[in-house]
């Protein structure tokens, strides 16, 4: 091989060639050194392809391998989503600007995230604005992770140029959305976007009941997601702190036989669409003060019949004497629980005291879909057992 031919990027790609061999006589203590400069080698590269992508894109490179703009090539070639593409392309605009800033990426004294930020700021308040305090802010940059200094130049955008600030703010708010799905396999999708405040607010409503609880073998996220459902279960239309009042409605149609649990039963329909197994329905009904359950013709009335709720004298009782979910080592407070049937009401448990526990919404889960076993002793202490078998994740037949 000729060495004249070739190029710097040549001789990284056959450095690479090289590393998986070398990575794999690496003792664990190096690897920390490995990754570190992997990512130095990621970022430093991202200051090459920006340069190179404002040439080419200037000199119309992207036209003649048959594309209309510089996004559509980058996101074929360089195999990007669209808007990380539009981002490299963004960046590249700015960091001409911004040659210092260009030049510590490509020293790799910041990271490529630093950079993004820098651009940024410097579209949102003026390129000359972040020249003058350029210096600065990259002495921050090397000091703070891309999370931090995002922080950083926000505040600095603020000292220059509080309107924008706040234009830039509500540009933001403006972008909030909301999506909830249709149910699809089980599953309902719900995605969006907050405004800082209103993410403020989610996390600070969620937080507290999404810590783990003893022996919680939850991940975080879905703590997080079981808290979001527990607070719109508590709160809204509830105006009793100790959750007797009204609480929201899920209307669910099912039959008879589905709630008797009767092999072959078809399964409950929720009214926003999708089905519930049976073992949820009789969760769901447990507590019916949260629920309406209807049946399917004839049935309705039987079913709308059965399905009273927990009297708020008998509710009330239940947390004087519950205070809160009785699993051991559950403190979740009662307007997060349900009243639990220990003998189900549709199998002909009472309504009373002596039949009910008060359980959080993750806990009586347990009990009816995970098949545990709950019961309260002679001197009130409350003794959760597992199932002995597993529950299958299909029912058959
Ligand atoms: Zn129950
Ligand atoms: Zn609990």
């Amino acid at each position: 091989m000729c060495r004249s031919s070739e190029t710097p990027l040549d001789r990284i790609m056959s450095g690479l060639a090289d590393v998986p061999g070398w990575l794999a006589d690496q003792p664990s203590g190096q690897l920390g050194q490995v990754i570190i400069k992997s990512r130095e080698i990621i970022d430093r590269t991202e200051a090459i392809a920006g340069e190179a992508t404002r040439r080419f894109e200037k000199a119309g490179g992207y036209k003649a391998d048959g594309f209309l703009g510089m996004i559509p090539w980058l996101r074929v070639n360089g195999k990007l989503s669209g808007a990380a593409a539009a981002e490299r392309v963004d960046v590249a605009h700015q960091l001409k600007e911004l040659p210092r800033t260009e030049e510590a990426l490509a020293r790799g004294e910041i990271g490529y995230q630093h950079a993004v930020t820098m651009a940024r700021t410097a579209q949102n308040v003026g390129a000359a604005q972040v020249r003058k305090a350029e210096t600065t802010l990259l002495k921050a940059a090397v000091t703070t992770d891309p999370g931090q200094f995002v922080g950083v130049a926000k505040n600095f955008e603020h000292q220059v140029d509080a309107q924008a600030a706040l234009a830039e703010a509500n540009h933001a708010h403006e972008r909030r959305y909301l999506r909830i799905g249709q149910p699809l396999n089980g599953l309902v999708r719900i995605d969006g976007l907050l405004d800082a405040e209103g993410g403020a607010i989610v996390r600070t409503a969620l937080e507290p009941l999404a810590k783990p609880t003893k022996g919680d073998s939850r991940t975080p996220e879905q703590r997080l997601v079981d808290a979001l459902v527990e607070r719109c279960q508590a709160r809204s239309g509830s105006t009793h702190p100790d959750g007797a009042g009204p609480r929201p409605q899920v209307i669910i149609k099912a039959s008879l036989d589905t709630l008797a649990d009767i092999s072959g039963a078809p399964a409950a329909e929720l009214d926003w669409g999708g089905t519930v197994p049976a073992e949820t329905l009789r969760r769901i009904a447990c507590d019916s003060a949260i629920t309406r359950i209807t049946g399917l013709g004839e049935l309705e009335q039987e079913i709308t019949h059965a399905g009273r709720s927990i009297p708020p004298a008998t509710r009330r009782a239940l947390v004087a004497r519950d205070r809160h979910c009785v699993f051991p080592g559950c403190d979740r407070p009662a307007p997060w629980c349900d009243g639990h049937h220990l003998i189900f009401w549709g199998d002909g448990g009472p309504t009373r005291l002596d039949n009910l526990g008060l359980t959080c919404r993750t806990h009586h889960r347990k009990v009816h879909e995970e098949g545990w076993k709950l019961r309260r002793e002679k001197d009130g202490r409350w003794v959760a057992t597992p199932p002995l078998t597993v529950i299958p994740r299909a029912r058959t037949g």
